[in-house]
This record gives C-alpha cells, structure tokens and sequence, in this order.
C-alpha cells in the first residue's frame, strides 16, 4: 500500500527527518485557520498517490491565508493523472537552495536493497535517469547489514550530495525498516540558503504482508479501485482481478498459481486469482462463485481442488450448497482430485446440475474450461 504524501512526511518526522511544519484539511475554509497558524504564506499540496503534482498543478504557493483558501479551493476536486483530489496539505514553505533525490527500493531479483541518490532532485528520477544517468548513483544495501552512518557517507559521495544528508539516509533506513516498507523515497530532498537539510515531499509504500502491523493506516479495501476486487476483499477472498475470460477457483497458491498457467497453455485467459484456501467452506465457495460470475468478462469457470485436510466430499458439498445460493449463469468446470475424490465426485454427479461437467485431470479440466469460454 502507498501512503499519502502527509502520510510519509508523520513517519520521517517521527523518525527524526526534519520536514516543513504542515497540516492537512479537505476544506477551503480550514485552509485558511491552518495559513494563518503556519504563518501566512504556505505550499498548498494536492494529497494524491501519484507523483507529478507539481507540473499538473497540484502544487502551488499562496502568499496569505486568503490566497491560501482560494488556492485550496482550486485544487480540491482536482483531477491529477486520474486522482481525485479529496485533501491538501498546507505547508511552511522553505527557501530552496538546491534540490537532491534519495531512495531505498526493495530490488527482489538481487535479493537486498538498493540505494538510489542523485545531486539533481525535484524532477523525477527516472527523466534524470533516462537522460543523465552518471548523474544517479545506485549502491546495493546488505539487508543484513542496512545503512550504518558509513554506507551513508558512501551513497552520499557517490551521488555527489552534501556531507550532511548523511544523517537522513540512515534515518531513511530506519524509516523504511521499523515501518516495513518496500520503497522510502525523498524528493526533493533539499538544502535550504540557511543550510538545513529538510524533506519536502515522500514517498512511502508499506508491505501489505505487515497489515497487520500497520493498523493505524486504516483498512486499503475500500481504496481499492477495481470492484471485484473490493467486493471480494469485503467478503475476505484471496481474489486478484485479471484480464481473461476463464474464472478460476482453486485451494492453495500454488495450486491456483498452476491453474493459470495451464489455462494459459490451452489458449485462454485467465479471468481472475482466487485461493479458497484450506478449509474451503460451501460459504467461501458461493461467495467466490458469486463475484467471479459477477465479472461479465469470464465466460466459463474452472474449480481445481486437490482434498488434502479439507476431503472431495467436504469441497462437493461446498458446491451442492453454492449451487444452491448463487445462480449459476456459466459452465463449471470441476476438477476434484486427492483425499476423497470418487466420493465427491459422486456427489456432483447426484447433483446433476446442466451447467457443471467434470473432469478428472486438472490438464483435461483447464482444456475443457478453455473450450467452453470460446464457445459458450
Ligand atoms: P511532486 O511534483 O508531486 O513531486 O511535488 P513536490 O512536493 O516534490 O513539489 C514539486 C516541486 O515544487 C519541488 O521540487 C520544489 O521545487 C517545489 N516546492 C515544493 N515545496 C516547496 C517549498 O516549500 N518552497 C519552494 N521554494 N519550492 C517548493
Ligand atoms: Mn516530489
């Protein structure tokens, strides 16, 4: 999950980075109390997970708290690359004396961290990067290990920052460890005319494998953007949206993880991930059922069940009584293989339902669902 600007700027402030003193507000009028407090003139900064607020417009100077209501007023509703803007944060502006980008980003194929810096910070790095990359400086970070105060020095020679930012890259790790993170980024990064080093806009994107540590960021599932997605995440399902038109059910990752190759093997796609996993109850199953044949794009569904603690017979029943809740509108696939196989095979048959087959191996059964997207 990525935070919100204002979001990031709590954890660095927390983790001892300076930043600009701000407020937030989804209120033109309350724009203007917060100028006031900060001292009249303030940045006002559409709060937005997308990066490039500054060119859409989405940042903006305001020279006094009437300026700043007015400005806030302006931004509010804003569209910024498909965002809508529902709060601003109002914030101390800060005399710029150069402007530095630094990163922590997760890099899974070497198995750590890299850390990214560059001396031209403010626009985005991946334009510095394209355009001018001896000008971004990349040093790997041994987990194991993270950034002492002597890797600081290092990522901070190597991208030509000031001996100062030192201090705020190893607070940055700090920031991206305790908090579980997956990417920490700063940029700007600046210096001001005094000297300071402060952090004028972040980045931060929190493993969703630590939610469960990061409860006070509020539960994603209503943020989510797809509406299968949400529903499923309402109703607990293990569920990725995808882009095909074979729904897919299956118990464990791997398993499932399987199903979509084998069914992009037989020359159809893949509608969608979803884990039952262990304990599938007949309730998991209709819920799953109900919002993948809620998704107009599948045409056919595909169950792939391997009984392992959770038997045939126990997964059959599920599917008797979804059968039952939700009205079935496309072919089912059922493959049923492992503990308790024949019996609920058995069971399905004795249900007889005109639109569920069955098939024996989960090669047989993909094939089979392939066919009937195409044809159904
Ligand atoms: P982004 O466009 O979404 O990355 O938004 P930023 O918060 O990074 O702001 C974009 C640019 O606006 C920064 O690179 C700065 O050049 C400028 N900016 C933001 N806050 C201030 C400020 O307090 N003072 C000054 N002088 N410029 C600012
Ligand atoms: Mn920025």
């Amino acid at each position: 999950m990525d935070l919100y600007e204002h979001q990031a700027r709590e954890l660095f402030e927390e983790h001892g980075i300076v930043v600009p003193r701000a407020e937030v507000t989804d209120s033109p009028k309350e724009a203007r109390e917060i100028a006031r407090r900060l001292g009249g003139r303030v940045v006002v900064k559409a709060q937005v997970k997308t990066g490039g607020r500054g060119r859409a417009g989405g940042v903006k100077l305001a020279a006094d708290p009437a300026a700043a209501e007015l400005t806030a007023r302006q931004i509010l509703g804003m569209d910024i690359r498909g965002h809508t803007v529902s709060k601003v944060m109002l914030a101390q502006p800060v005399d710029i004396e150069s402007e530095f980008y630094v990163s922590y980003v997760l890099d899974r194929a070497a198995g750590g961290f890299l850390a990214i810096a560059s001396a031209e910070g403010g626009t985005e790095i991946e334009e510095v990067a394209a355009t001018r990359p001896q000008a971004v400086a990349r040093v790997r970070i041994d987990p194991a290990v993270g950034v002492t105060s002597a890797t600081a020095q290092e990522i901070a020679g190597a991208a030509g920052l000031p001996p100062q930012t030192a201090d705020v890259l190893v607070r940055l790790w700090q920031v991206l460890v305790r908090e579980d993170a997956l990417l920490v980024e700063v940029n700007p990064l600046v210096r001001t005319r005094e000297g300071r080093i402060l952090a004028l806009d972040g980045k931060v994107t929190l493993d969703d494998n630590a939610r469960f540590r990061q409860a006070r960021w509020g539960d994603d599932a209503a943020e989510r953007h797809d509406p299968l997605e949400a529903a499923a995440a309402a109703k607990g399902l293990n569920y990725v949206k995808l882009d095909g038109e074979v729904g897919i059910i299956g118990n464990g990752a791997g398993l499932v993880m399987s199903t979509l190759d084998v069914v992009a093997g037989c020359g159809a796609r893949p509608a969608n991930f979803l884990d039952i996993g262990g304990g599938a109850s007949a309730q998991v199953m209709a819920d799953g059922l109900s919002v993948i044949l809620s998704d107009p794009a599948v045409r056919s569904v595909l169950v792939n069940v391997f009984g392992g603690i959770t038997a045939c017979d126990a997964v059959a029943d599920g599917i008797v009584r979804a059968l039952e809740a939700v009205r079935l509108t496309r072919p089912l696939v059922v493959r049923l293989d492992g503990n308790n196989a024949a019996r609920g095979r058995a069971i399905l048959d004795g249900r007889a339902h005109p639109l569920v087959e069955q098939a024996t191996t989960m090669d047989g059964a993909a094939r089979r669902a392939a066919e009937l997207a195409h044809t159904a």
